[in-house]
């Protein structure tokens, strides 16, 4: 299903993540796709959490969502708006946060906030990257993967 993630059209994107639910859908699949592992105890077994696609280890009965140690962590933007605009730059990194909030009609300022995260995060893998393109996946995934290289 991701395999598409990087070419995919702009209006595809969009319909594609266009509610919530189907937002935090990609980022368990994504973030769990080598299966769960609690972060407090290691316990691999896991029972639906209290929130929309959370995950509660069996064992320590921690939760983690599926937001958590990603790009998305403590998000104030609606996450289909703001997966679009992480689509939007990572296509785009000239694009000015007048141009998103025009184009996702948002505050210009929660773009700017947004758009600076993003930013620190392809900076951040710009030399692993190749032909310096950032993987909008990465991204998405982001912050995550970087604390643990
Ligand atoms: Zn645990």
């Amino acid at each position: 299903m991701l395999t598409i993630f990087n070419n995919i059209a702009v209006k595809e994107f969009h319909s594609y993540f266009d509610s919530e639910s189907k937002c935090l859908q990609i980022l368990a699949e994504e973030k769990w796709k080598d299966g769960f592992v609690c972060r407090f105890c290691g316990h691999h077994h896991y029972c639906e959490g209290k929130k929309p696609f959370s995950r509660r280890c069996t064992r320590c009965k921690k939760e983690e969502s599926a937001t958590a140690h990603t790009i998305f962590h403590h998000c104030k933007i609606a996450l289909p708006d703001a997966f679009r605009l992480v689509y939007a730059v990572c296509n785009t990194p000239t694009v000015s946060t007048l141009e998103l909030s025009e184009q996702l009609n948002m505050r210009q300022m929660t773009c700017w906030k947004f758009k600076k995260k993003v930013m620190n995060c392809i900076d951040a893998r710009k030399d692993v990257s190749e032909q310096g393109k950032v993987e909008l996946k990465q991204i998405i995934l982001g912050i995550d993967e970087l604390s643990q290289g």
